[in-house]
């Protein structure tokens, strides 16, 4: 017998649909060929892409495992309670919802189920590092409720200037009674300090939800903090530093908020969930309960540091000063160069390192054009690259910035990119 069901389906895909075949191919020396450093990415193992791309994507199962509404649903109700399992070993924690299919609609579930519309809940805003679903006016999270934004440490002589503003936090929680408040974000460089914010929220009697999408991996991996026990509401994204399918989770300890977040994902929120991705939460999770994970998540960190360092060196302002975590922020402003992070990250996509435009603490310039880039380690880790590459790579980073978009300088560090690429092959 062979190990796969539903082997090559690529060569399958290249004999049927050659226009799509192409695309794909096209992609995929795409990632080979450069250097993926947006913080919120990463390559999924071939097991994951093999699940996700399995036959399981073929069935129906709305409802729960045992409680379904479609007959032939033995093996999804195997693969579901499976990643359940594993999701909660994984977080030490009691309950695990693996429907969600991405982080917002984990989130927007998580608020179905405990907010009424005009209910007021604490969070950052988007230009401050946090997330579109924390909300953002354009949202439902910002349009249905009422976020009141609590701040980061704005001013640059304090030595926590970037980081959260645990006593604003406090007195913000006394003063606007929030039902909950809400942690964990999309650009934020520093270890969150949960027990300060389980203080804030007992104060005031809100819930307090941690958002670990950016940093589920670290959690899992053991390089950064966990929410548990102090957080109430867990959600996650699964596809970045996780390195699992894209797709969402929610875990709680508490037996009545799981089953209201139940009921929230399905039927509230979602209908048939996606059984071939939660069969790739399966394997990930698999992954991420090895010993091997754990060694990826502390060199992620490691990884990210020496970035940062190198980026001080050469001259660069980071936010915040530095990081704990997966990801460090260039706040170009601060700098001292015109450059802004849309200019940036042209310049850098066009020399082969693929980052993103964010806008940092105080931005004077809109969302579309920003002062800063935003750099994360989890992609490069995952091709087995170290402390080393990582100072090759702030180097080069330094060098495509400073080009101002010349053609011949940026050109010698697209070449550069190349060896990188070459030298370290995409993981299997
Ligand atoms: C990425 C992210 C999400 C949303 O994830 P999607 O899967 O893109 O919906 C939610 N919250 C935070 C903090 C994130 O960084």
């Amino acid at each position: 017998m062979t190990a796969s069901p539903h082997a090559s389906t690529l060569e399958t895909l290249e004999a049927t649909d050659e226009q799509v075949f192409k695309i794909i191919a096209a992609e995929e020396r795409r990632q080979a060929d450069t250097l993926e450093m947006i913080a919120s990415e990463n390559h999924a193992s071939s097991a994951v892409m093999a699940a996700v791309g399995s036959c399981m994507t073929n069935k129906y199962c709305e409802g729960y495992p045992g409680k379904r509404y479609y007959s032939g649903c033995a093996h999804y109700d195997e693969v579901e309670n499976l990643a359940i399992e594993r999701a909660k070993k994984l977080f030490g924690c009691k309950f695990a919802n693996v429907q969600p299919h991405s982080g917002a609609n984990a989130n927007l579930a998580v608020f179905f189920a405990l907010l009424e519309p005009g209910d007021t809940y604490m969070s950052v805003v988007l230009s401050d590092g946090g997330h579109l679903t924390h909300g953002s006016p354009v949202n439902i999270s910002g349009k249905w409720f009422k976020p009141v934004h609590y701040p980061l440490v704005y001013d640059q002589a304090r030595p926590d200037f970037g980081h959260i503003d645990y006593d604003a936090v406090e007195t913000m929680a006394r003063q606007h009674k929030p039902k909950l408040i809400l942690c964990g974000y999309s650009a934020y460089p520093r270890i969150i300090d949960f027990e300060r914010f389980r203080k804030a929220a007992d104060s005031c009697g809100a819930l307090l939800m941690a958002d670990i999408a950016h940093i589920a991996g670290l959690v899992a991996g053991g390089s950064h903090p966990s929410p548990f026990p102090h957080c109430d509401i867990v959600t996650t994204t699964t596809h970045k530093t996780l390195r699992g399918p894209r797709g969402g989770l929610i875990l709680t300890d508490n037996e009545g908020l799981a089953t209201r977040f139940n009921k929230a994902v399905f039927p509230g929120t979602q209908g048939g969930p996606l059984m071939h991705v939660i069969a790739g939460k399966a394997v990930a999770f698999g992954e991420a309960l090895k010993p091997e994970f754990q060694h990826y998540a502390h060199q992620v960190v490691r990884n990210a540091k020496a970035l940062a360092d190198e980026l001080i060196r050469l001259g660069w302002k980071l936010s915040s000063g530095g990081t704990d975590n997966h990801l460090v922020l260039i706040d170009l402003a601060r700098s001292g160069v015109q450059t802004s992070g849309k200019e940036g990250a042209l310049w850098l996509e066009q020399a082969g390192i693929i980052t993103n435009k964010n806008t940092v603490a105080n931005d004077q310039r809109s969302p579309f054009v920003t002062s800063g880039i935003r750099l994360g380690t989890p992609a490069l880790t995952t091709r087995g690259m170290h402390e080393v590459q990582m100072i090759t790579v702030a180097q080069l980073i330094d060098r495509a910035l400073k080009s101002c978009g010349e053609a011949s300088a940026i050109e010698k560090v697209r070449e550069e990119v190349h060896g990188l690429c070459k030298a370290f092959a995409m993981p299997h």
